[in-house]
């Protein structure tokens, strides 16, 4: 007889905000087939990621540890695959498992993936178009286009899968990340439109903390030709530069999740096909959100909301009621229990986050967060943004930039001046207008600074200290 336990199809793409999906109120583009899990089944529309980047985060998922434990703090870290993850325990508990596409977490040795049957993962960020990737060990070239290629070769493996065992599957795109190279099938996609510009496109980073002003991430200033893929033309005035590269910008990344929505259809449909739809558990996510144009910015790494926020909806006919909007908070750290939860197997108590199986029945637990904390270790690198951690409630959200590299890999050591911001999300959802220091808000200061550091407390990680008495900042 089949083994009854759910399969679970984990679909993660990378820096795919939830603002260009349709399910989530896109302005900007549809998506149909990511629409499909979202009305089969349920969207979540408060999940955070613990660290905004790529290898941090797909860290936490994979061993359900904040960064300051798994150790993978920084892009320039890599997961050591001897420790306890999610995977191995699927694997363990007789799922079948496989990961295609990226990994990003580094190769050879103890940063091979582990805990997978069968791995064909992309080398580093890996490359749009005929990409070399990584199987079982062995390098080789594909011809095609990388959206297509890791649905094909996932297909191919649910294809050739034990019909008696459960699967999990974790399929991931390198789309939509940066250089934005869309297929040939897509690449007129838009071409005659005008995309509409975000809220906040116009952004001065006036009230706020230096680091807004200081980050190199900008629309109008930063963006390289192999980003715009084509000279920006003579003649524009400095407001119309800055739109055309957003359109140049927008359009080449809206393209790119046009291919993955096309694709998550196909497995979709294979599922379909197979009479397993029901019983299969799939998760559309990425490893954080994105800046699309929102305060002038392309790029991730602050705590602001579009960066913090990661899509994740969630199909699942046999568990889930169908069309179902879930607002209480999840984070990364919580997939790989939850995942665990489903699949009967006991979650190991140093995991730190928690199952939220009962948030997918209709049940929220007395006590289910209410908090959470962010941070982000990377000082000045790529992007020069700075240092900093905080606490995001389910109204404000303070963050402290402590601003200096503390030795992480690849974190610039040249400390700033901390400073400390505070946001009314009720009242400043777009984050423009930093209350730390009016009076009116002495309370909740107060009160979200002692929530950081119980929260610090409770996941292991530590307040910075500095000594401005001694001129520096170091600690
Ligand atoms: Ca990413």
């Amino acid at each position: 007889m089949p083994d009854p336990r759910p399969n679970i199809l984990f679909i993660m793409s990378d820096d795919h905000a939830s603002h260009a999906m349709s399910c989530y109120g896109s302005r900007i583009n549809r998506t149909p087939h990511l629409d499909r899990i979202a009305d089969g089944g349920m969207r979540f529309d408060n999940c955070f990621c613990t660290n905004s980047i790529c290898t941090p985060s797909r860290a936490v998922i994979l061993t359900g540890a904040y960064n300051h434990v798994n150790g993978v703090t920084t892009l320039a870290s890599t997961l050591d695959g001897r420790q306890v993850t999610m995977p191995k325990l699927l694997q363990a508990a007789g799922y079948q498992t496989a990961i295609i596409g990226k990994w990003h977490l580094g190769h050879g040795g103890v940063n091979d993936p582990t805990g997978f049957d069968y791995w064909n993962v992309l080398p580093g960020q890996g490359l749009y178009h005929n990409p070399e990737m990584i199987e079982m060990g062995e390098r080789k070239m594909f011809p095609g286009y990388v959206t297509d290629l890791i649905t094909d070769f996932s297909l191919d493996w649910l294809r050739n899968r034990d019909l008696e065992r459960p699967f999990f599957l974790m399929c991931h795109h390198k789309a939509p990340h940066r250089a934005w190279e869309p297929d040939e099938k897509h690449a007129l996609m838009y071409e005659n439109e005008e995309i509409p510009y975000p809220e906040t496109f116009d952004d001065d980073y006036s009230n706020r903390a230096a680091a807004a002003a200081a980050a190199k991430m900008r629309i109008e200033r930063d963006m390289t030709l192999t980003d715009l893929k084509r000279p920006t033309p003579e003649g524009l005035t400095a407001e119309e530069e800055k739109k055309w590269k957003y359109q140049r910008y927008i359009k080449d990344y809206l393209r790119c999740v046009a291919s993955i929505d096309d694709n998550v259809g196909r497995l979709l449909d294979y599922l379909e096909e197979e009479g397993v739809a029901d019983n299969t558990i799939v998760v559309y996510t990425s490893d954080q959100g994105f800046f699309l144009g929102d305060h002038g910015w392309y790029d991730k790494r602050f705590m602001y909301e579009e960066s913090l926020r990661m899509p994740f909806i969630i199909r699942y006919p046999n568990g889930i009621e169908a069309g179902s909007v879930n607002e209480r908070m999840i984070l990364n750290v919580d997939f790989a229990p939850t995942f665990l939860d489903y699949a009967g197997v006991q979650i190991p108590s140093h995991f730190q986050g928690s199952s939220f199986c009962p948030l997918l029945k209709g049940d929220t637990p007395a006590g289910w967060q209410t908090s959470m904390y962010y941070r982000y270790w990377m000082h000045l690198a790529h992007h020069h943004v700075y240092a900093h951690y905080g606490v995001r409630t389910l109204r404000y959200k303070l963050i402290y930039y402590y601003a200096d590299a503390l030795d992480q890999p690849g974190a610039i050591d040249d400390p700033r001046e901390p400073e400390w911001e505070l946001f009314d999300l009720e009242t400043d959802p777009f984050e423009l207008n930093n209350v730390y220091h009016d009076p009116a808000f002495a309370d909740v200061v107060e009160e979200l600074t002692a929530e950081l550091h119980r929260l610090q407390a409770q996941v292991g990680d530590e307040p910075y200290v500095h000594s401005s008495a001694a001129g520096t900042w170091r600690k």
